[in-house]
């Protein structure tokens, strides 16, 4: 580790040694990780990659948390966290460029000031941009496949430009997302964006007008991690069947199907990672018993 945290000096990022996770996870849970890097530029990203991706060092790269599930054991790897530090959003023309810790907040607001339409569907989902594109978040009929042109990445400690056409984006799935062997997924370092010129009046009405759909539909007053669960098919909502089993207020521990809405699983006080995971499993087993339906788990555990 020493090689490790020199990387980290050269590049004035801060490292934490046995960094808890809970407050880095919108649900609020999960043990410790045995180092946590706070990246802070492109460069930084590379190096400390380049480094533990040739000596083999297990990690992952989180942004604001808003889709995974931390263990309560924790996550015995190195977390480079992608967020506010390594932020900066530039516009030029109808193209804009993010790093990849660029809150969706701060990218929606930056396309606003300069008339451009295209993100308004993110207005209000808690991601930075790395992690919505990783997911290809989405909302009342956009997604990030919608917008992006093409994104740098980490390709072993190289960088490495990936147009649109190779990042096999579908719902809530894409080329970035772990598969068995999580040190093979690309990392995203930046996203560029391709907007359309708009009146921002226009723009920031619909946005307003997504927001109170998601304030009057959203248990926004409890830790969650959003859609607990992914649509089962084109057209069956997680949520619908969930209602229609009547599990909404089921509870484990801190762990509780919505009241306000029963695609969620919100944190009470006191949730731990396996309060929520078996109540998903219980949720999953009637769901599938009562309707035939299997519902997945939207957020990634990061083990
Ligand atoms: C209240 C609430 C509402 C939500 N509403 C929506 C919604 O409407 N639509 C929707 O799609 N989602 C929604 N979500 C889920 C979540 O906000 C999105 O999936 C979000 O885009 C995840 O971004 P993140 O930065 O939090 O990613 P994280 O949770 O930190 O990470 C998610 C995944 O992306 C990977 N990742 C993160 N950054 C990078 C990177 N730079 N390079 C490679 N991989 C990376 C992680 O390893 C992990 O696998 C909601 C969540 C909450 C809590």
């Amino acid at each position: 580790m020493n090689k490790l945290t020199e990387i980290c000096r050269q590049y004035s990022c801060d490292f934490t040694f046995d960094a808890s996770l809970k407050d880095y996870n919108t649900f609020k849970i999960g043990g410790n990780c045995s180092l946590l890097i706070d990246i802070v530029s492109a460069e930084a990203a590379l190096a400390v990659l380049k480094h533990i991706e040739n000596i083999g060092i297990k990690h992952t790269v989180i942004g604001n948390g808003s889709n995974i599930i931390v263990p309560d054991e924790g996550y015995y790897g190195v977390v480079l966290l992608f967020k506010n530090k390594f932020s900066d959003i530039t516009v030029n023309g109808n193209e804009m460029e993010c790093e990849a810790g660029a809150s969706l907040k701060s990218a929606c607001l930056a396309a606003l000031e300069n008339g451009l339409s295209g993100l308004e569907f993110a207005w209000g989902i808690p991601g930075t941009v790395g992690g919505a594109l990783c997911m290809n978040a989405g909302a009342y009929h956009g997604e990030m496949s919608d917008a992006v042109v093409s994104a740098v990445c980490s390709d072993k400690g190289e960088p490495r430009f990936i147009p649109k056409s190779e990042m096999a984006l579908s719902y809530r799935n894409s080329v970035f997302v772990p598969r068995s062997d999580e040190n093979t997924a690309p990392k995203i370092l930046k996203v560029t964006f391709n907007l359309t010129p708009k009146a921002p009046e226009k723009i920031e009405e619909r946005m307003n007008l997504l927001l109170k759909l998601r304030t009057d539909k959203q248990p926004l007053d409890y830790p969650s991690l959003g859609s607990t669960f992914k649509r089962p098919a084109h057209d069956v909502f997680a949520a619908a069947l969930i209602q229609e089993c009547g599990l909404k207020g089921m509870s484990i521990g801190g762990a509780q199907v919505s009241w306000k809405h029963s695609g969620f699983i919100v944190n009470t006080g006191g949730a731990t990672a396996k309060d929520l995971l078996t109540l998903a499993g219980e949720v999953q087993r009637i769901v599938f018993e009562k309707t035939g339906h299997r519902l997945e788990l939207e957020p990634r555990i990061i083990e």
